[in-house]
């Protein structure tokens, strides 16, 4: 993982995809950027707490930047959206417009996989597949997880 831009680089980021560069977007940028995996609001508004930001205002902000094209929402089939960064070109293991996620059912944890490829074929599928709009999600047990067994 890459280290987590400055404040300045983060705002230069916001305000390149049209956004003003309040404190609370600044901030859930950061947050994002140490997670290993996406997160729900829910993780985002708890890391978050120290700041005493409503819950309404970080999910607008999580909306507003989603809808600008900075993070990405991930639905996992739980009815539970979950967001994380759209890559930049600084290889943050992000760039592509898609990757799988492994979920672990032991702890609930959630991880990129980045480097896996996901090789589709053009017909006789949904086109959703081929558009890329859908995700692709393992399950399984996490290596902290089965090492703690
Ligand atoms: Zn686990
Ligand atoms: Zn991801």
């Amino acid at each position: 993982m890459s280290p987590t831009p400055s404040d300045p680089q983060l705002r230069d980021a916001l305000r390149a995809a049209g956004l003003r560069a309040t404190a609370p977007r600044v901030a859930v940028l950061r947050a994002l950027h140490g997670e290993a995996g996406p997160s729900t609001h829910g993780e985002v508004f708890a890391t978050l707490a120290e700041h005493g930001w409503d819950r309404a205002t970080l999910y607008r902000n999580l909306v507003d930047m989603t809808e600008a094209g900075l993070l990405r929402r991930v639905d996992l089939g739980d009815h539970v959206w979950r967001y994380e960064l759209v890559g930049t070109a600084d290889g943050d293991g992000h760039e592509d417009a898609q990757h799988p996620h492994f979920l672990c059912t032991a702890c609930g944890d959630l991880a990129c996989l980045p480097d896996v490829r996901a090789e589709l074929p053009s017909a006789g599928v949904p086109s959703a597949l081929s558009q890329g709009s859908v995700s692709i999600q393992f399950r399984g047990v996490c290596d902290r997880c089965k090492h703690a067994e």
